[in-house]
């Protein structure tokens, strides 16, 4: 009896395994699909200045609605695309449309306003990255001063000196790098040092943690003063309460990201955030 329990519950299981792998290929196969079909599309959501409110730039960010109307978040179509190497060319679609829009937005005026986008790192390794970029940026028309990427720190520490060697490419073609979930990796300070990057991106973890009454926020304390003394700017994402950005600037975190200011949203609804927030006038401050 116990015999046939178990052989009953393995063979649930692996029912359980192989729905598993059979959902994700199809996953799969509808991505590819999806790509072709423009069902891929970009949100943009703001960076402002913790000290006036003022936008300072916005991250550009993935999304995927199937042709029957449902959202597919990225973090369940992201890996499979890494995993499948089909980030490679949609990686490059993000380059190319997020140039666009950071080249639009110069046109408005906005010249000053950057622009942030995901890389992952499959795209790094990809020997075409650096003549793909430079080519997206060319077609736009965009200048590289505006254009930020932004980079997991497991990935940038991983990786070791060829990563120093290609950011140092990166930045001489004139663009910012960001160290995208900061505080999540296993930083080597010196690394980090020798790595020249623009911004650190303290992990959304660490601002979630900052709450009431002066409590949590260690890490985010921290970070922000590794990032003083080493010279390097700090974006804190993921802020939800109008207390938690009065900490982090408290803390001597410049810049912020989260829903408290403002979602992620379409282009022409960021075209018009934008032009609301373009500068930090009396009058465009108190959220
Ligand atoms: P990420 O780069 O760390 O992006 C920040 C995520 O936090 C976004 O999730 C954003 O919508 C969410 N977020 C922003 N503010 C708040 C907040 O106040 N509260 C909460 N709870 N969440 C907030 P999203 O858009 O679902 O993206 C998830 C991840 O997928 C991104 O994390 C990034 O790693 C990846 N991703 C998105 N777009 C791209 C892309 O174009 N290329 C690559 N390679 N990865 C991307
Ligand atoms: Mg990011
Ligand atoms: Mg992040
Ligand atoms: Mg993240």
């Amino acid at each position: 009896r116990a015999k046939q329990a178990e052989r009953g519950s393995v063979a649930r299981y692996n029912r359980g395994v192989s729905e598993e792998i059979r959902g994700r290929v199809n996953l799969l196969h509808n991505l590819r699909g999806a790509f072709g079909a423009n069902e891929l599309f970009l949100v943009f959501q703001p960076q402002v200045e913790l000290a006036s409110g003022r936008c300072v730039g916005a991250e550009a960010l993935l999304r995927w609605r199937t042709s029957d109307g449902a959202m597919i978040p990225p973090d369940r179509f992201i890996p499979l695309a890494e995993r499948s190497g089909l980030i490679v060319s949609i990686g490059e679609w993000v380059l190319r449309r997020a140039c666009e829009e950071a080249a639009r937005m110069a046109q408005a005026g906005h010249g000053a306003v950057r622009m942030a986008i995901n890389v992952s790192v499959i795209q790094f390794r990809d020997p075409h990255f650096l003549g793909r970029l430079r080519a997206a940026i060319e077609d736009s028309g965009v200048s590289p001063r505006q254009i930020e990427l932004e980079i997991t720190e497991s990935v940038a520490m991983g990786e070791g000196d060829r990563m120093i060697e290609l950011f140092g490419r990166v930045k001489a073609m004139g663009l910012d790098i960001a160290i995208d979930d900061f505080g999540t990796g296993f930083s080597s300070l010196s690394q980090l040092q020798r790595m020249n990057v623009d911004r650190l991106k303290i992990d959304r973890a660490f601002i979630n943690d900052i709450g009431g009454a002066g409590k949590g926020g260690d890490i985010a304390g921290l970070v922000c003063g590794l990032g003083d003394r080493l010279g390097i700017e700090l974006i804190a994402e993921g802020i939800e309460q109008a207390e938690q950005a009065g900490r982090l600037q408290a803390m001597g975190c410049q810049l912020g990201q989260g829903y408290h200011f403002a979602r992620p949203m379409p282009a022409d609804d960021w075209r018009v955030w934008l032009a609301e927030h373009s500068w930090g006038s009396d009058a465009q401050r108190g959220w």
